[in-house]
């Protein structure tokens, strides 16, 4: 089962769409075909995401291994015991040392081979940790395969839940299946979670309905590295995942959260994309409360949301965040169904 979008690697929409739906890989290029003329019949505003999203996945998903073997894991180091990998999927945090590795999310399972050899190189000692910053296959995915040899999986109570019970998707009209008990985590914490290992202090901290219900920030205290997960991101618009309980209000809450442990040398491990620092947090915070307030004011106003849209609110941000994954009328969406 074809678990992930090739074509939108870094992106959390196809473990949605491939744990939901196994069968779509899987079917004869035909029956492809004929699904999505079924659904150009029916399209419609909402749904034309959706069908977006198949068109650009399916054809990637035919050459599924080709794609896996072109992926090559960098190593990013940021200092002597913390690095941070790059692959396909969220950005890997790594702290090693003479005591075992720690993790910070693990991508997709395809990857899992490269990601081992990669740890090779930093260090000889065993893995010990993984801490999944939420549910996401992009962030989770490895789990399985990489605590086979002992490694104990920790996360929220809310990521445990998410992926070992089914729930649907109303943004993607299905259900998102559960994921083989290999994959849960073993240890689970519902406000936070500290660890000591190689002289290192790790904070693991619950923000409460953000990009999920069940997102941590690490943060490697003694460092000042801080690992953000899909809490704060750099491809644009962030995914708000409405369906599992994330909120437009819980996001700036984890950007002032960030904010309230960092300072200005603390360097920050976004969920995907590059290193970055508080002045990063702080335009994407701006940018999360002025889009907010000005949905806000739409809803409010008694528009309906396709009213609101056509009058194109976010134009203003449209050049500086909008992208290929959330675009400026999809963030609209995703903000005005978790504001009253
Ligand atoms: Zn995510």
């Amino acid at each position: 089962m074809a678990k992930v979008c090739h074509y939108l690697p870094d992106y959390h929409i196809a473990p949605l769409i491939f744990h939901a739906s196994p069968t779509f890989s899987s079917l004869p290029k035909v029956h492809i075909i004929t699904y999505l003329s079924a659904s150009i019949v029916r399209l419609t505003k909402k749904t034309m995401y959706r069908l977006v999203i198949y068109l650009l996945c399916f054809p990637f998903a035919l050459s599924a291994q080709t794609a896996w073997d072109s992926v090559t894991i960098k190593t990013k180091p940021v200092n002597e015991r913390i690095s941070y990998l790059e692959g396909r999927g969220g950005n890997i945090g790594v702290l090693h040392g003479p005591e075992g590795i720690m993790l910070i999310d693990d991508q997709y399972a395809q990857l899992s081979e490269k990601i081992k050899a990669a740890l090779t190189t930093l260090s000889s000692s065993p893995l010990r940790f993984i801490v999944n910053t939420h549910y996401h296959g992009d962030h989770t995915g490895g789990n399985e395969n990489l605590s086979s040899d002992g490694a104990v999986i920790v996360a929220h109570h809310n990521v445990r839940q998410r992926l070992s019970t089914p729930f649907y998707s109303t943004m993607w009209e299905r259900d998102v299946e559960a994921v083989p008990a290999a994959n849960w985590p073993v240890i689970t914490f519902s406000d936070n979670i500290t660890f000591f290992l190689n002289g290192e202090e790790v904070q693991a901290t619950y923000l409460k309905n953000a990009h999920t219900d069940g997102d941590a920030l690490v943060y490697f205290k003694t460092s000042n590295i801080l690992h953000a997960g899909d809490a704060f991101v750099r491809y644009g618009y962030p995914f708000i995942d409405v369906s599992a309980g994330g909120t437009i209000d819980g996001f700036i809450a984890a950007q002032e959260k960030i904010l309230s442990i960092a300072d200005q040398n603390t360097q920050i491990i976004p969920g995907h994309g590059q290193l970055s620092g508080i002045a990063d947090v702080q335009e994407l915070l701006k940018m999360l409360r002025e889009t907010r307030d000005i949905v806000a004011r739409l809803k409010a106003s008694g528009q309906t949301l396709d009213e609101a849209l056509s009058a194109n609110p976010l134009a203003a941000y449209h050049a500086r965040w909008s992208g290929s994954f959330i675009n400026s009328d999809l963030f609209v969406r995703l903000i005005w169904q978790t504001i009253p």
